[in-house]
């Protein structure tokens, strides 16, 4: 990474390096189109791509899963190859085009580039996620105090795009068709793409975001250059994930479905691995460190048990708002998902003040407390909804104030966790460590969505004939929210006894 030591002749806005602006608005379009497709991408599934199947539910949890698991498991690789070859910039304008062109292939009615296109979001989110968010932190000198504030500025642009897309990619698919909502999302990926040139054009970045040196670029492996290389190996991966996607193949026994999947092997195989190598590190490390080290796994642990429920957002519980939720007249199921952002943008300012309000009467709780209370933020979020099969109608429908209040809890829990946890990892984790730490980190989201994938299963509700709802759907998938609340609550609960022990190990790190 290329890191420029220039900082005070940087333009400021609202006391902020113009570059943030720049960022800001490039990844609020890039979350746009992320969310705008996600908003839509199970309901599709459903609809159209599994719509003759009986196990449609089942086989939509499979590749939903896979699909999160690998678009977030990619940005390992895409800040690595970062790091070492392309430089943020280059990654960016990589990553950003193959996200465009996937969105783009998404619009075209076919089921074989259904999976390529999510294919080349996957390759793309590779390359843009992770190198945009590092990009936030070279505006800033190492301690400045703004840098957290820029960080809030920036998770805040991401929930503007997280909160718009899906109420206008879901209006738009539901008044004109699926097509253009994904064609929407493939605009707004665009837009992101000229931002960022523009950033550029107006030299807001300085030197940053450049190639790690002048050769790089150049240097021949296998006889060709790395600057092409990387790109077309990076667009020769699409159908090779592409054919993983589609691995997916149910097989009935005994009215149970059990599938194959390539991607839940390669999953286990990455944990094993990544859990192998801390393992040698940390008896590496002198004992400080060690703690520290423990500490940041289980941090990204517990960050992991949240963002397993916290995703279902996208399947399981926009599929109860399709089924089993009163909409008439507020919604539509795949505008739903805009309402997590829409919380965090009205709690994100509040949630951090009153960190800075409680720090000044030394209050703040330690992180592994707020970890604890997310998570109970979760369980108590998943009981509302649980609770919400009482008041059903007749029609055996819900009342949307249920989901509005679930996701207000659910968004505080997420603001005592992830911004937290993110800035906890850069205290924790040791210097020669710490890309390898932001990369565990990431991969929290990616083995989320195995948790996604498994609880996706065990609510899928098999169906031969066009829509289902009723009290048939609203029991499974209340009993299953139940059970959810009750790992959640014990999860919460167990990391809160563990508090006094974790907050020892973290010594003066708070
Ligand atoms: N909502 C956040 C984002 O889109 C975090 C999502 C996640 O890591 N699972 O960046």
């Amino acid at each position: 990474m290329t890191e420029s030591t220039e900082f005070s002749d940087q333009k400021q806005v609202f006391g902020h390096p113009q570059g943030l602006f720049y960022l800001f608005f490039a990844e609020l379009w890039e979350r746009f189109s992320f969310y705008g497709m996600r908003a839509l991408l199970t309901l599709y599934m459903i609809d159209v791509i599994f719509k003759a199947l009986a196990e449609r539910d089942y086989a939509t949890a499979a590749v939903y899963s896979s699909y999160g698991s690998l678009v977030y498991a990619s940005t390992v690789i895409g800040g690595k190859l970062s790091d070492k070859i392309l430089g943020m910039r280059n990654s960016i304008f990589l990553g950003g085009i193959l996200m465009s062109i996937g969105h783009f292939v998404l619009a075209i009615e076919d089921n074989m580039a259904f999976f390529l296109a999510l294919s080349l979001i996957i390759v793309g989110n590779g390359f843009f996620k992770p190198n945009i968010s590092t990009f936030v932190g070279t505006l800033y000198e190492k301690g400045d105090p703004k840098k957290d504030s820029g960080f809030t500025i920036f998770y805040m642009g991401i929930n503007i795009g997280g909160w718009v897309a899906p109420l206008l990619c879901g209006w738009l698919a539901a008044t004109y068709g699926w097509h253009y909502g994904f064609g929407l999302a493939g605009i707004g990926m665009l837009t992101g793409l000229i931002v960022f040139w523009r950033g550029i054009q107006n030299n807001v970045f300085g030197d940053r975001g450049l190639p790690p040196n002048e050769h790089v670029l150049e240097k021949k492996v296998l006889g060709i250059k790395q600057g092409i290389l990387v790109p077309v190996l990076a667009v020769l991966a699409a159908p090779l994930i592409a054919l993983l996607l589609s691995s997916y193949k149910a097989i009935a026994t005994d009215g149970m479905f059990a599938d194959q999947n390539i991607v839940n092997v390669i999953f286990t195989g990455i944990g094993i691995a990544v859990l192998a190598y801390l393992a040698y590190e940390m008896f590496k490390a002198n004992v400080k460190e060690r703690k520290e080290l423990f500490v940041a796994v289980l941090l990204t642990f517990f960050m992991t048990i949240f963002w397993g429920f916290h995703e279902l957002s996208g399947s399981v519980i926009t599929l109860f708002a399709a089924r089993n939720i009163d909409l008439d007249g507020i919604m539509s199921a795949a505008q739903t998902n805009s309402l997590n952002s829409m919380f965090i943008i009205i709690l994100a300012i509040p949630i951090s003040m009153m960190w800075t309000w409680l720090s000044k009467k030394n209050w703040n709780p330690r992180t592994p407390y707020k970890f604890g209370l997310g998570l109970l933020f979760a369980g108590i979020s998943f009981y509302v909804l649980a609770l919400s099969g009482g008041s059903a109608n007749e029609s055996g429908f819900v009342p949307f104030t249920y989901l509005l209040l679930m996701y207000f809890l659910l968004s505080v829990g997420e603001l005592f966790m992830s911004p937290v946890g993110l800035s906890k990892m850069t205290d924790l984790a040791p210097m020669r460590l710490i890309a390898f730490i932001m990369g565990v980190w990431f991969l929290s989201s990616a083995f989320a969505f195995q948790i996604v994938g498994f609880i996706g299963k065990q609510l899928a509700i098999e169906s031969t004939d066009g829509d289902v709802s009723g009290f048939a759907t609203l029991t499974v998938y209340t009993d299953g929210f139940m059970l959810i609340a009750k790992y959640a609550l014990g999860a919460g609960v167990i990391v809160l006894l563990a508090s006094p022990l974790i907050k020892k190990l973290m010594g003066k790190v708070h």
